[in-house]
């Protein structure tokens, strides 16, 4: 079915700055996505997610613009004695719309799991924000063919963690072997694990979910993915730290 036709006419395109920036190269940089933001389409939503420092400067500065802004992770805990991390609650104080949880990188250098992801998901939308839940595969499981069982996998804990919630999230679908690799999926292998992860939201009665891909997305491929039934935008690393290079992304 056509995005048009699941009444889901909006696109939503996230940075994902990860580990990256400093307060004189990011004011650069949202000053210029601020400047091209009257540019891209009115169904358009573009969001940054900014390490914690940098919240306070991404709201001062994004707050009277279309441009939303967010986390990269919060904790699933509300407060106490758990040094160096960061509560949901906090994150939402300052102003942020989206939290990525459960990012391959946070899963594979943090240990998280299905079980803690989905904990973290449930803490989001307890604090007022919507969570971008990534799911995704390594090439060893692509190579296994097991791509759709560890995605199912991933999705169905967040699934049944959030019960009729879960109609409230963001879901991005990020191979591992294509983040950062320059490597991306085609837009054939992203939509068929959109449309898997489509059944299994519809049957949980979440069929409106946006499914964001990411892995590689750039100006050159971002239109081809993005042209796919059931992807509805991107979640986009490197390449948002390139102002024009995010911006032709939001157009494509
Ligand atoms: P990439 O990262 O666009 O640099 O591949 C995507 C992501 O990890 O969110």
């Amino acid at each position: 079915m056509k995005r048009a036709q699941r009444g889901m006419p909006s696109r939503l395109v996230v940075g994902n700055w990860k580990m990256n920036g400093g307060l004189a190269s990011n004011a650069a940089l949202l000053d210029r996505l601020v400047a091209g933001a009257t540019a891209l389409p009115r169904d358009t939503t573009l969001a940054v997610c900014v390490p914690f420092p940098y919240l306070a400067q991404a709201r001062d500065r994004l707050k009277a613009t279309p441009i939303a802004w967010g986390a990269q992770d919060a904790s699933e805990r509300a407060e106490g004695a758990f040094t160096g991390d960061v509560s949901c609650g906090m994150v939402a104080e300052f102003g942020c719309r989206y939290v990525i949880v459960g990012h391959s990188e946070r899963r594979q250098v943090h240990g998280e799991t299905d079980a803690l992801v989905a904990a973290k998901a449930r803490a989001v939308l307890d604090a007022g924000m919507t969570p971008i839940v990534c799911v995704g595969e390594t090439l060893a499981e692509r190579e296994a063919a097991l791509t759709d069982t560890v995605v199912g996998r991933q999705v169905d804990e967040v699934i049944e963690a959030l019960g009729a919630d879960v109609s409230r999230i963001v879901v991005a679908y990020e191979p591992v072997w294509a983040i950062g690799t320059g490597r991306t999926a085609t837009p054939e292998q992203a939509q068929a694990v959109h449309a898997l992860l489509r059944g299994r939201l519809a049957s949980a009665g979440a069929g409106q979910v946006a499914l964001l891909y990411g892995g590689s997305v750039k100006a050159a491929n971002a239109a081809a993915l993005f042209e796919m039934a059931d992807v509805d935008g991107g979640l986009v690393g490197g390449a948002s730290l390139n102002a024009e290079e995010f911006l032709a992304i939001g157009r494509a």
